[in-house]
């Protein structure tokens, strides 16, 4: 039986790749220090016999007894106002975090896909953002600390794949929602489904004609899993090519939950990319890949995830944003 670490498990996208190791057949190791993740996320698999949990920090040591065959570093806060609340441990995951788990990956003769990111391509002066495009990013800014973290990530791992010939895989992962993300974690997709469902009013940050592109989870699952067992060691691009300014995508939550909230705007943050859509010819060339699921359907998934939350759960996650 082949075995996985998949680290940041307890989080939105790892929780989700837990699931579909085990549904493959895999001894999956889930590892976590819950400062973002809660275990509520894959309390699920603790019965099974093939399911073990690490309440670990990888920014520490990382040991796992016995053979190991691939590692998935998904590890990381992944939304703006986590980046301001823990900077320094945003920076450590990426860098520090990475240098463990690659180092454990050469230990063990194991194959290692980490979780890049699209902010890698900062405020991107180019668009559609592909693999080629350097990026544009302000290292000194609020978001620095994370986009500094991932591209030494993609740094670091390139170089222990060309001196040490590991076997690496680099995703760099677009804006993703679905079941499992955090009603409070600032990011737009649970703000707007949390106010909605609050009755509260929809809070657009800036005009709102900035732009993301959003792709559901199963999509992105299956793009990774994909990837890991390519034979592609350059970054891909994962994510939906379908783009939407965040004013009309403010007024498809507000028609689809039918709360007939009103729309208030706020001030943009700092450094919030005005655009942003993958070019996903790469993945589509080498994996075979692009995303099934729409945004109405993906969001209909998602808004029957967040209808099950109680009042006293939706209350509690009251909307934060960065004023
Ligand atoms: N956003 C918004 N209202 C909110 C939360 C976010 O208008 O309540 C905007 C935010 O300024 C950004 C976009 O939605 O332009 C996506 O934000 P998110 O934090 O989800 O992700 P990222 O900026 O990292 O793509």
């Amino acid at each position: 039986m082949k075995k996985v670490l998949i680290t940041g498990a307890a989080g939105f996208l790892g929780s989700h790749l837990c699931d579909r190791f085990i549904k493959e057949g895999f001894h999956v190791i889930g590892m976590d220090n819950l400062i973002t993740g809660t275990l509520k996320n894959i309390e699920h698999l603790f019965k099974l016999k093939h399911f073990e949990f690490y309440h670990h920090d990888v920014t520490k040591f990382v040991h796992v007894p016995d053979k190991l065959d691939y590692i998935l570093h998904f590890a990381s806060p992944a939304s703006p106002i986590d980046y301001l609340k823990i900077p320094i441990q945003t920076l450590k995951v990426g860098s520090l975090g990475t240098h463990n788990l690659l180092g454990l990956a050469k230990e063990k003769n194991a194959r290692i896909l980490i979780a890049s990111t699209s902010e890698v391509y900062g405020d991107p002066l180019v668009h559609p953002q592909s693999e080629d495009y350097y990026g544009n990013v302000n290292a000194i800014g609020p978001r620095g600390v994370y986009d500094e973290a991932k591209r030494f990530q993609e740094s670091i791992t390139m170089a222990y794949h060309t001196y040490h010939g590991l076997e690496t895989r680099i995703a760099r992962i677009f804006n993703t929602y679905g079941p499992r993300m955090r009603l409070n974690d600032g990011r737009v997709v649970p703000a707007f489904i949390g106010q909605a469902l609050r009755g509260e009013d929809l809070t657009i940050f800036g005009n709102g004609s900035q732009t993301r592109s959003f792709c559901y989870v199963d999509d992105l699952v299956e793009g990774i899993y994909r990837l890991l067992f390519s034979e592609y060691v350059y970054p891909v691009n994962i994510g939906n090519p379908d783009e939407i300014t965040i004013k009309d995508f403010a007024q498809e939550i507000a028609k689809l939950t039918k709360m007939n909230q009103k729309i208030i705007y706020k001030p943009l943050p700092i450094d919030d990319p005005l655009q942003r859509q993958p070019d996903i010819s790469k993945a589509k060339e080498i994996l075979d890949w692009q995303p099934k699921i729409g945004r109405s359907e993906g969001m209909k998934f998602t808004l029957d995830y967040f209808r099950g939350f109680s009042e006293e759960e939706l209350q509690k996650s009251e909307h934060r944003d960065f004023q």
